[in-house]
């Protein structure tokens, strides 16, 4: 089967840094797939290249069989292709609702957007409860329901979830991973870079381990455990 999106031989540079070699990938529609690595493997230059927030070196990437490769990020929301980014890029000084009406730019559609808002208030009723509020007022966990929250907005058919569960507490983290296989369940296709191993192993399909910019194993996640290849992978050996 086609997969829904895919990456070949991509490289991504910054300078003389060569932060993505030769990296491909693919993800089959209603797949999780995870990205896995130390600190600078590539992960977060990986999402950034997909979604066009850093330039490709070289390599292609496509998405529902069309080229991608380079395109803006505003044009691949309304083609259902969207990043949640790192670090809960919230905008503080908006309230949750002007937050979350920025995710649904793409959508023209009344009855989509009004489908976008209930989906999103009824997967995180806090969010709807606090929906007046400054963002910056939130909690980290808040803030991070709203980024994804925002990134839903678009009714994407893939979502690309940098880093979910980075600095939340342990209850919030459950909710985050719980959040993942709901997604799924409602039809999205997820890759997810996350640093919390055990977790994403239990969720994800398949996943592809980074060393300094390369794949160096990738499988289900029971060949990937039994291996040595993933805590040399996190332990910095390459
Ligand atoms: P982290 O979990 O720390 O974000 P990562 O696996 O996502 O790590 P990247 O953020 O993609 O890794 O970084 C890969 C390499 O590229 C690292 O060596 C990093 O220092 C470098 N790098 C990332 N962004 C830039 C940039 N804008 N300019 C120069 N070098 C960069």
């Amino acid at each position: 089967m086609q997969p829904l999106l895919s990456a070949k031989d991509l490289y991504v540079r910054y300078g003389a840094v060569e932060a993505v070699r030769g990296v491909s990938f693919e993800l089959q529609q209603g797949e999780i797939v995870a990205l896995l690595g130390a600190n600078g493997a590539g992960k977060s230059s990986i999402m950034n290249a997909i979604t066009g927030l850093v330039p490709t070196a070289s390599g292609q990437v496509m998405f529902d069989g069309k080229d991608i490769t380079g395109s803006a990020p505003e044009s691949l929301a309304p083609a259902g292709l969207t990043l949640s980014p790192e670090g809960r890029r919230v905008f503080g000084t908006l309230s949750v609702a002007d937050n979350l009406r920025m995710g649904a730019f793409a959508l023209t559609d009344k009855d989509a957007i009004s489908a976008a808002w209930d989906r999103v208030y009824d997967l995180f009723p806090i969010l709807r409860e606090r929906k007046d509020q400054y963002a910056g007022t939130l909690s980290g966990g808040q803030q991070q329901m709203l980024a994804v929250g925002r990134a839903l907005m678009s009714n994407p058919r893939v979502l690309l979830l940098d880093e979910p569960s980075l600095g939340l507490a342990p209850l919030i983290v459950d909710q985050i991973f719980d959040l993942i296989l709901k997604l799924r369940d409602q039809g999205v296709t997820l890759l997810v870079v996350e640093q919390n191993v055990a977790k994403t192993l239990q969720v994800a399909d398949r996943a592809y381990v980074l060393v300094s910019g390369e794949v160096v194993e990738q499988g289900k996640p029971s060949q990937l455990s039994e291996s040595g290849t993933m805590q040399d992978a996190y332990l910095g050996a390459n």
